[in-house]
């Protein structure tokens, strides 16, 4: 059993995201739990939840995941921004529990040149307090980064240090393929040249394997990238019209460890209306029997 799943719309209310997912051929689904752009939320009640629990069943979708809004920064030096962050994210948690979800994907946001070192006990201490505030049936995940600007989490050292001081069941981690090749982890057998400082010595299998990083590993995003190996650049492209080389995509995707997880699009889509039949077909293609 493949669990492929893609980023859909939930325009309308939740109860609309398992049909748009089974229309084009997914039986996982992301979704964000408001507008990414704005702070405010919608009220739960404004969503028909005995609906979607029945439209889920009706169309076989087997996890759900919430993807935090791109405002959040929990690196800011900013109190207020910090703080809205946080409000964010324990209402997504909440959403994700009423849901029945499989967790709350998060872009923890960039330390703005202070530096990993400066700003990740205040990261730790924040991702305590969430989950400490939130449902126990809720996962908080933490997602790779690109690395440009600040963005945390692009070394996948950083992620393991967050998952040992934050200690908790709830927390786990999100791989995306797209992040992972423009921050230089190569994603096939061998390692890529890049003509980039930005680049790892080591394969993204190897530094998850190094790190320890399997059994907190709950889904994977799989987008191409726009951008060069190491251009730590977060631009996603269809499958196959990207930079990332297809039999590294398909190298990692077959790993046994990997291909028993979700698999998420995130891509633009080739009418660039997000995640297609198209893009999910390309993907089952990458899934050898
Ligand atoms: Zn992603």
């Amino acid at each position: 059993m493949l669990f492929i799943g893609a980023h859909v719309s939930a325009a309308g209310g939740v109860e609309y995201t398992p049909k748009r997912a089974n229309e084009i051929g997914c039986n996982c689904l992301q979704i964000f739990s408001g507008s990414p752009r704005v702070w405010q939320k919608p009220k739960l009640e404004s969503h028909n939840i005995n609906k979607f629990f029945s439209e889920r069943e009706k169309y076989g979708v087997l996890s759900v995941f919430t993807h935090a809004i791109y405002l959040v920064n929990l690196a800011s030096d900013k109190s207020e921004l910090v703080d809205k962050s946080v409000a964010a994210l324990k209402y997504d948690m909440k959403f994700d529990a009423w849901l029945n979800g499989s967790g709350v994907i998060v872009h923890l946001g960039s330390h703005q040149g202070r530096g990993w070192e400066a700003v990740r006990v205040q990261l730790a201490v924040l991702i305590k307090e969430i989950i400490a505030a939130s449902p126990q049936e809720s996962t908080f995940l933490i997602e790779n980064s690109a690395g440009q600007n600040g963005k945390i989490g692009s070394n996948l050292d950083e992620i393991r240090w967050l998952l040992d001081k934050v200690n908790s069941l709830q927390l786990g981690w999100c791989f995306d393929t797209c992040h992972a090749f423009a921050t230089g982890y190569s994603l096939g057998g061998t390692l890529q040249a890049a003509e980039s400082n930005n680049f790892h010595s080591e394969s993204a299998l190897r530094a998850i394997e190094r790190l320890g990083l399997w059994s907190t590993l709950r889904c994977i995003h799989v987008n191409d990238s726009r951008d060069e190996f190491g251009s730590g650049r977060d631009r996603h492209a269809n499958l196959g019209e990207g930079n990332i080389p297809q039999e590294e995509l398909k190298y990692f995707l077959n790993n046994p460890q990997i291909k028993p997880l979700p698999l998420l699009l995130e891509v633009p889509g080739f009418d660039k209306k997000g995640p297609d039949a198209q893009n999910v077909r390309l993907l089952k293609q990458l899934l050898e029997d």
